[in-house]
């Protein structure tokens, strides 16, 4: 079973390209448990067709410990992933993070982790890497990490201060598998995050091309495999999907001082000084 988190800035991808890659590795015959660990609770939408999954902690709020069935906290979706959602800790109380904790503890408990899942994946919220949302990494749970970046400043910035969380939990077994770039069609963007990915050690695990279809997917509360698996969009998710089940490069990655971040962005000419 291999178990993989996807890390990335906010707003950057991460449950789009989950949700996408997720949906092409059952295509390929695989077993797939995903959980969200994001209290937006929206890391599963397009799998269970927008089906409002009740999350695991809004039902331990409601049910107790004892109540939590795990019929209830865990839907089928497409391709017959297993989905579950973490949810948050109620507005204003509690940390997020703790909720992660109590999450994966539970599913634990409640015999969520078969031996005949190929894949269980974390969808983890934003570009922290420290306290509770690291806790896939940092408790060795999710010993391969995809970070989701594009060739803007502050998504790379963030990738490479996940980098530097990552490297900090090596002991634990957290290793990098590489850079999944969500393309934002900023110029020179294959290259620099091509050159970026080999600065840590790691490398491009594929370059995904920014397509409207991602949004008429989501729109019709569908991944772009099961909206239209004939669209070149497809393939290209079908393509990481390959490539990420073919991966053995995973290293400790080692993160860039930022004047080489900021040199690289001028090198590259994204940055104009
Ligand atoms: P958050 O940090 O808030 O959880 P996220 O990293 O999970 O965000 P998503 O919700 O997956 O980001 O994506 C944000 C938006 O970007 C979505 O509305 C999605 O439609 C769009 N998007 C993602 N990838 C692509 C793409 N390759 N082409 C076009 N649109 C995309
Ligand atoms: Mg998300």
């Amino acid at each position: 079973m291999r178990q993989i988190a996807i890390y990335g800035k906010g707003g950057i991808g991460k449950s789009t390209t989950t949700q996408n890659l997720t949906a092409s590795l059952s295509t390929m015959g695989n077993k797939i448990m995903l959980v969200g660990c994001d209290p937006k609770a929206d890391s599963t939408r397009m799998l269970l067709g927008g089906l409002n999954q009740k999350t695991v902690l809004d039902t331990l709020r409601s049910e107790g410990d004892e109540g939590v069935d795990l019929d209830v906290v865990m839907q089928r979706g497409f391709g017959d992933i297993k989905c579950v959602e973490s949810g948050g800790p109620e507005p204003g109380v509690g940390c997020a993070g703790r909720g992660i904790i109590t999450s994966i503890g539970l599913l634990e408990n409640l015999g969520a982790y078969t031996d005949d899942l190929d894949y269980v994946f974390y969808d983890v919220l934003g570009d922290v890497v420290c306290g509770g949302f690291a806790m896939p990494i940092r408790e060795g749970k999710a010993k391969e990490i995809y970070i989701v970046a594009s060739g803007e400043l502050m998504a790379i910035y963030a990738a490479n201060n996940i980098c530097k969380g990552l490297a900090k939990f090596a002991k634990g077994g957290a290793r990098l598998g590489g850079i999944i770039c969500n393309s934002r069609n900023v110029d020179g963007e294959r290259e620099l995050l091509d050159a970026f990915a080999k600065k840590l050690g790691s490398h491009l695990i594929h370059f995904i091309p920014r397509d409207n279809i991602v949004q008429r997917a989501e729109i019709n509360r569908k991944t772009v495999i099961d909206f239209d698996p004939e669209s070149n969009q497809a393939k290209e998710y079908l393509t990481l999907a390959h490539n990420v089940q073919n991966n053995d490069k995973l290293v400790v990655p080692t993160p860039l001082p930022m004047e080489e971040l900021e040199a690289m962005m001028v090198e590259f000419g994204i940055v104009d000084l």
